[in-house]
């Protein structure tokens, strides 16, 4: 290379860096692929793998170089998937601003829901549960008619972006809350919904690892903990206190591994804070947004054993998938979560199911593979993501208004708040 070539190559890249487009791990996490001929699913069981799809009679995984290394030493052949290297051009620097476009990053979304309360006072109302271990604040968005007063109405909780890199399991909830509020003036249907429920919304569960995939490595999908050897982070999702740590497929106990479940349920702010909201509440029902791959799932995820007395929790799904086919003709499959998909234990509906008893669902936003774009979707695809998944939303919500039946005072629902707690206690 010439010296002036040389000279412009460091130049562009300390350009670019300084906008934080270069990735600081390009070489180290890779896309790569097994042939399932060749590798049976059941030989990677217990590696922790995170698995990104599977297609034809590929595997599809976003690999660390200790899971190439244990692939290699196991004698699992496997190629990289160079299609997906490289930062993704599906985001432009647009509209929103900054380097993630129209998706929010940490301080566009607290800025936006702090927007939606000031503009919608009586009726919107933000709440600080709990803090990120780099500082962030981990913020609720509660919605109701006497947003500021506690009252005896059915309460239902939408999440989003447990994991980092689904960027649109942020912006469904966020648009939900915007929706509701907006329209609730001029909408019948809206303004009863807000009358009669309390809508909580935590759109942004995971603002560390947001914040990670979009300066740093837009694949990140845990949390940010240091922990401790030379690994970072945990899976929110496999860190809830049901049945945690159950097993190494559906969680793993090691620290590097994308599925690595914490060292012990809860020992994440993150979820922490999540389960601290419900013992101040009382929900009726839950959604959890991730994405990709265009699924409705219910428990259990821990064990293929089906769940008991769950008529309603089925229905609620298979209603919802006709919901969203109908706005648009888009199909979610339905059904639960370890026979549709892969085991996973601690996750946060097993959690809410498995203690609480009620409907809880993860919803795997669009689009249905990774061919048709992962977790990149473009910023065009968000407004229509959200209108295929909003019928499915208030009609969750208005069976919830239908069934609810108010706690007989005040001491009761405390007094059912330390049952639950005591039950937990004895919960792994
Ligand atoms: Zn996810």
């Amino acid at each position: 290379m010439s010296i002036k070539r040389f000279i412009t190559a460091i130049f562009i890249s300390l350009i670019l860096s300084g906008l934080g487009l270069i990735p600081q791990e390009p070489e180290t996490w890779q896309v790569i692929s097994l042939d399932l001929e060749h590798v049976p699913l059941r030989q990677l069981a217990g590696l922790g793998l995170d698995i990104l799809m599977q297609k034809e009679r590929r595997l599809y995984i976003v690999s660390s170089p200790q899971d190439r290394m244990r692939l290699g030493e196991a004698g699992l052949p496997f190629r990289p998937e160079l299609a997906f290297s490289g930062r993704p051009a599906a985001v432009s620097s647009s509209a929103g601003g900054g380097l993630n476009g129209d998706y929010h990053s940490y301080s566009e979304l607290e800025a936006d829901l702090r927007a939606l309360e000031a503009g919608h006072p009586g009726l919107a109302k933000v709440y600080d549960i709990g803090r990120s271990l780099e500082g962030r604040s981990l913020y609720a968005l509660k919605i109701s008619d006497n947003v500021g007063v506690s009252e005896p109405e059915a309460q239902v909780l939408f999440l989003g972006c447990h994991h980092a890199r689904e960027w649109i399991s942020v912006e469904v909830p966020f648009l939900l809350g915007e929706f509701l509020l907006i329209n609730y003036l001029t909408d019948s249907r809206v303004r009863d919904i807000v009358d009669r429920s309390e809508v909580w919304l935590v759109p942004l569960v995971n603002p560390d690892g947001l914040e990670y995939s979009i300066h740093v490595y837009r694949y990140w999908r845990k949390n940010r903990r240091d922990n401790g050897d030379g690994s970072f982070g945990v899976d929110l999702n496999r860190n809830y206190g049901y049945e945690w740590g159950y097993d190494n497929s559906g969680s793993s106990p090691t620290p590097e591994s994308a599925v690595y479940r914490g060292p012990a349920a809860f020992s994440e702010r993150e979820t922490a804070a999540v389960r601290d909201l419900f013992l101040r509440s009382n929900f009726q029902a839950l959604v959890s947004y991730h994405s990709f791959s265009q699924v409705i799932y219910y428990p259990w995820g821990y064990s293929r054993q089906p769940v008991e007395n769950a008529e309603r929790m089925k229905g609620l799904a298979a209603g919802m998938a006709q919901h969203i086919l109908e706005v648009a003709g888009t199909v979610y499959r339905q059904g639960q979560s370890s026979l549709l998909s892969y085991l996973t234990n601690g996750d946060t509906t097993d959690w809410a199911f498995g203690l609480y008893g009620i409907p809880a669902y993860t919803i795997e936003l669009e689009p249905p593979s990774e061919g048709q774009g992962g977790f990149f979707n473009a910023e065009s695809e968000i407004r229509p993501i959200f209108n295929d998944n909003l019928p499915a939303a208030l009609t969750l919500i208005e069976d919830c208004i239908s069934r609810y039946v108010p706690p007989v005072s005040e001491n009761g629902r405390a007094g059912q708040a330390r049952r639950l707690i005591a039950r937990e206690a004895r919960i792994r």
